[in-house]
């Protein structure tokens, strides 16, 4: 008999896994997938440390959190900063100092705040969606040039009918900073995440290849409580209706040569060009191997959205309107259960980072303890 079983090896997994195992409870985790780590997984090709499921850079504010991923790995001093390519025009992100200096040639922060106050004149009330929301932030030329394609082809979705939230994520700055992320910490596990999930389920009985909902019935039998990672409306078998996700496929090509394009993240920003990014892996540590040594070759990652179909990998929550009100009525579902927990991006239907999910697991588990 097992105190929790827990399904899924991502990092929610992994973390409730590790606090429950070392606070004296008998842990079993479980993974439909053939490895652990979820969609952070990264697996070691031509020396570089490939970012199977689209590009991961762990950030925070969270000073426990940082402190509790030190016990798991060494993170290196990698900053994102993001370049887009709009018909070829390369741009800073995000949008900062640079990136008005490129758009329009002014200089002084002054200038930009006046550039971008009178395009924002055209919104006059609170921004409904992510399109009045952008303009109101930065202005229609940035909104054209670097908003408006990359998120369409991100989300599948005009961004009329979009969130506003969704672009509340990048800051917006008036120094000449790229730092992509607004937090005091930031990096990359050296080695790879994969290694940094190991380390945390180090000790723990994992089992590979296994989908929980096809053999929910016997795995009950031998637990007391569950925490399930899984998408919750599969769970509940879609019977209040389906939930929708973007999903995201790679087309991962090796290259002969050092360097493919300069940077770990470059976004292509306009309507035309299928995908929405290209990853090139080898600079999240630098284009070095463990041992300091240049790596010769280079493994990129073209990265293409699409929406979601059953069968498919589930990346991103669409927190709209309509997808918010059937989650709703699932975790009121949820709520009544006596034994399963559930928790995690596609356990909750939240656009969580890395970050959010440590602090959720871990207080999950203060929760259940
Ligand atoms: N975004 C954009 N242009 C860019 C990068 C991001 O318009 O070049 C918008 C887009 O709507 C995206 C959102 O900002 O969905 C959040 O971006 P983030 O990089 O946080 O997305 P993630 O890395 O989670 O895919």
């Amino acid at each position: 008999m097992y105190d929790f079983l827990i399904v899924g090896a991502g990092l929610y997994g992994a973390v409730c896994a590790r606090e429950l195992q070392d606070a004296g409870k008998k842990v079993i985790v479980i993974d439909k997938r053939s490895h652990i780590g979820g969609n952070i997984f990264t697996e070691k090709i031509e020396g570089i440390n490939v970012h199977k499921y689209g590009a991961h850079i762990f950030h925070t504010n969270d000073k426990d959190v940082w402190s509790y991923v030190q016990r798991f790995a060494t993170f290196n001093r990698f900053t994102n900063s993001p370049v887009a390519n709009y018909k070829g025009q390369l741009y800073s992100l995000p949008f900062n100092m640079y990136t008005f200096n490129q758009m329009w040639g002014i200089v002084t922060p002054q200038e930009a705040e006046n550039k971008i106050a009178e395009q924002r004149r055209e919104i006059s009330e609170e921004p409904r969606n992510l399109e009045e929301q952008a303009i109101s932030l930065v202005g229609r030329d940035i909104y054209e040039r670097l908003i408006k394609g990359y998120t369409e082809k991100q989300w599948g979705r005009s961004c009329k009918e979009l969130p506003s939230f969704i672009i509340k994520r990048l800051p917006v700055r008036f120094t000449f900073d790229n730092n992509y992320f607004n937090a005091l910490y930031q990096g990359i596990p050296v080695g790879g995440y994969t290694k940094m999930v190991e380390s945390m389920l180090e000790g723990i009985e994992v089992r590979l290849g296994i989908d929980y909902l096809k053999e929910r019935l016997e795995f009950d039998r031998h637990v007391e409580s569950v925490i399930y990672t899984g998408p919750i409306d599969a769970y509940y078998g879609y019977s209040l209706g389906t939930l929708e996700y973007r999903s995201v496929f790679f087309e991962n090509e090796i290259y002969d040569c050092p360097n493919y394009q300069g940077n770990a993240v470059v976004n292509y920003t306009d309507e035309e060009t299928p995908w929405t990014r290209i990853i090139e892996h080898k600079w999240f540590e630098f284009g070095k191997d463990e041992l300091g040594n240049d790596l010769p070759k280079t493994v990129i990652s073209r990265e293409y959205s699409l929406e979601w179909k059953p069968g498919s990998e589930p990346y991103y929550p669409i927190n709209d309107l309509k997808n918010s009100t059937l989650y709703n009525k699932y975790k009121a579902l949820s709520e009544k259960e006596k034994k399963v927990y559930f928790g995690g991006r596609l356990g909750e239907y939240k656009y969580y980072d890395m970050d959010q999910i440590i602090a959720s697991a871990k207080a999950r588990v203060k929760n259940l303890l």
